[in-house]
């Protein structure tokens, strides 16, 4: 069900469904999107430091009544903030701006090239301090992976990437399960251009299901955590209804077959830092 979890190479709970809210606008928009998520059974919500709006989602925590402690809160450390010191603030803030005092997880947002190491030794000190729960990275590709742990004194507990059937990337999912990186799907809806694409109606049809519906399901079968956005309230519900059927390994397997390797989102290893 909605609450259920996949356990994290340090043993903590992490729900496998959650509420995205990258360009849900701070204040009332995103306040009301957490706050109706947490009302119908979310447990997790996924934010950062870039989408100006940890403010609103600290609100919707408090208004929805559910204790802090029941509700897994993500962030990630933006491009410009990287280094050890400046990772440091930026998680301060972070706690300030969603008025909290921990986070469930702290992710290193991009591969900033020069810099992810050190970025990374700051999330291992919060983590010692037991100011976060968890961390992890997002966006790294196989090589940056390799050459992070190289110095990591801890292993990334989680890797969030771009996920859906035109990207599965199956070569780095299975190089994270093989390392104990829970793998996280970003933009699972293709940021809206699932709904365009006929061999999901026919699915859809199939299951009588929504087409939403069958491309979530599909991420939690695959072993992936995901974190659908909307700020709508009705499709808030529907993309957590996933949990009264189950696809064939055939459709797991066709859904797996349309990878074409296309992005929605920039691509880690040549995203411009800058802004
Ligand atoms: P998504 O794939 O979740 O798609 C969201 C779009 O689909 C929105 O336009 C929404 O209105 C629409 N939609 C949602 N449910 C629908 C439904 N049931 N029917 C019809 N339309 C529906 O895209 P996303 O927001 O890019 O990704 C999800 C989350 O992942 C983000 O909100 C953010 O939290 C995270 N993310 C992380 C990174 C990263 O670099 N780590 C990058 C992008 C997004």
């Amino acid at each position: 069900d909605i609450s259920g979890t996949f356990t994290l190479n340090n043993g903590v709970e992490m729900p496998y469904l959650g509420l995205g809210v990258y360009q849900s606008k701070n204040g009332q928009e995103v306040a009301n999107a957490v706050y109706w998520a947490l009302k119908m059974g979310y447990r997790h919500i996924d934010t950062a430091a870039i989408y100006r709006n940890e403010d609103g989602v600290g609100q919707g925590i408090k208004i929805s009544n559910v204790p802090r402690e029941d509700v897994f809160v993500v962030s990630k450390v933006w491009n410009s903030d990287q280094g050890y010191d400046s990772t440091l603030r930026a998680f301060e803030k972070s706690l300030e701006r969603l008025q909290m005092d921990y986070l469930d997880l702290y992710l290193v947002h991009w591969p900033v090239a020069e810099k992810y190491k050190d970025t990374w030794r700051a999330l291992e000190e919060l983590y010692r301090q037991k100011n976060v729960r968890a961390i992890g990275v997002s966006n790294f590709l196989r090589h940056q992976l390799e050459d992070l742990m190289e110095s990591a004194k801890i292993i990334p507990m989680v890797n969030q990437m771009e996920f859906h059937p035109h990207l599965v990337q199956q070569d780095l999912i299975d190089f994270c399960q093989k390392h104990q990186i829970q793998y996280e799907a970003w933009s699972p809806l293709m940021q809206g251009n699932i709904f365009d694409l006929r061999e999901f109606h026919h699915l859809a049809n199939t299951y009588n299901k929504s087409i939403a519906q069958i491309v979530l399901r599909y991420n939690l079968q695959k072993g992936i955590v995901t974190i659908p956005k909307s700020a709508n309230r009705e499709r808030i519900i529907s993309n957590a209804d996933v949990f009264d059927f189950e696809l064939s390994k055939l459709d797991v397997d066709y859904l797996d077959s349309m990878d074409r390797n296309h992005r929605f989102g920039p691509d880690p290893e040549n995203f411009e830092w800058s802004y």
